[in-house]
């Protein structure tokens, strides 16, 4: 199967029958980007809901450049990579002051925008602009991989160079946006990471991987770093009828709110003697359980604790809330059960 026919399969394919996404119902450039940024990390089924809301909370690149930083981070929350949102932010300011509010109609210009890599400044150009354009992400480099029974380990810049340039030469000057969107779809539901539907397949006669028997074990992926554990104690730490809570600056968790947690400590007295030094005297009251996050390379194991303060210093970086002013704050996913016990104390 030359070139041309594959891409015809694909879109043949595509055309018959796809999910349908509300973002493949817009060509809006701004909607296409925002899908594109929470689909980087996320299911599709799960960014459904909240490409809606927050769209319906933002519906235009000014109102995203122009939201305070809490409120976009209580849109984001639940999404998680919370640098996303940050990075959306910081390019929709940019897209304000350099073009108008306009998203720029240039794979090179999108590309210079915070947040947006090659995939996505593919993506958006393609779909949005008609741009004949590559976009290669997970899905599409499996899809190629599978096809030409690529063997070597992907995961490296030459491969994603490789790649890339290969599915340049299939994406037509005539659809490049159904191309993309069919490759994504092949991705997510024919040529799937377990199980290929290789039978079913539009390209299965030409599947260089599927006739050597080899498709389900491609592509070759380099061995993952093992997951760091972290075993905190997450505090709970109450006066009256408000808890503390930190907001946090670095990367991981930049510009959220979670509880004080102290790293590898289980005894309550040592609990308590840390809150004081850091000016909140305090009593043990009782564990609240157990919760576990999985972040990329990271993993937190976490014993959440409950403690009355004796009073409710004012210090910084830390703020004491009400249960209904936790409610309202972004706060990370990994701190959901410690944040549900709070506000469970808190009644
Ligand atoms: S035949 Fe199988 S391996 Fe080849 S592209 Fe189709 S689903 Fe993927």
């Amino acid at each position: 199967m030359d070139e041309q026919n594959f891409t015809r399969s694909v879109l043949d394919w595509y055309d018959q029958g796809h999910r349908d996404l509300p973002w493949r119902r817009t060509r809006d450039p701004y909607r296409i980007w925002i899908s594109e940024i929470m689909l980087q990390q996320t299911r599709a089924e799960t960014v459904v809901s909240y490409y809606e809301r927050f769209l319906a909370r933002y519906p235009t690149v000014r109102d995203l450049a122009q939201s305070d930083e809490d409120s976009l981070m209580k849109a984001w929350e639940g999404l998680g990579y919370y640098s996303r949102a940050r990075s959306l932010q910081k390019a929709a300011k940019m897209i304000v002051d350099q073009y108008g509010g306009e998203l720029p109609a240039d794979v090179e210009k999108l590309r210079a925008l915070p947040g947006i890599g090659d995939y996505t400044s593919g993506a958006i150009a393609s779909i949005a602009f008609g741009i004949p354009k590559a976009a290669v992400d997970g899905n599409v480099e499996r899809v190629i991989c599978r096809y030409d029974a690529i063997t070597d380990s992907v995961g490296t810049p030459a491969m994603r160079k490789r790649i890339t340039q290969r599915v340049q030469e299939l994406v037509p000057d005539d659809r490049p946006g159904a191309f993309a969107n069919a490759m994504m779809e092949m991705g997510a539901v024919m040529c799937t990471p377990k199980n290929p539907k290789c039978l079913i397949c539009p390209v299965r006669e030409s599947c260089k991987g599927f006739a050597a028997g080899i498709a389900a074990e491609l592509p070759h992926k380099p061995k993952k770093k093992a997951q760091r554990v972290e075993n905190r104690a997450v505090l709970v730490v109450r006066h009256e009828n408000r808890v503390l809570i930190v907001r946090r600056e670095e990367k991981l968790l930049g510009g959220l709110y979670v509880f004080p947690d102290i790293l590898e400590e289980t005894d309550p007295a040592k609990l308590c003697a840390h809150m004081e030094t850091m000016g909140v005297p305090c009593a043990y009251d009782e564990p609240l359980g157990h919760a576990r996050h999985v972040f990329t390379h990271l993993i937190w194991e976490m014993d959440i604790h409950a403690l009355t303060a004796f009073s409710a210093p004012e210090l910084l970086g830390m703020q004491w809330v009400t249960r209904e002013e936790l409610a309202a704050l972004p706060l990370p996913t990994a701190v959901k059960a410690a944040r549900k016990a709070a506000m469970e104390r808190m009644r």
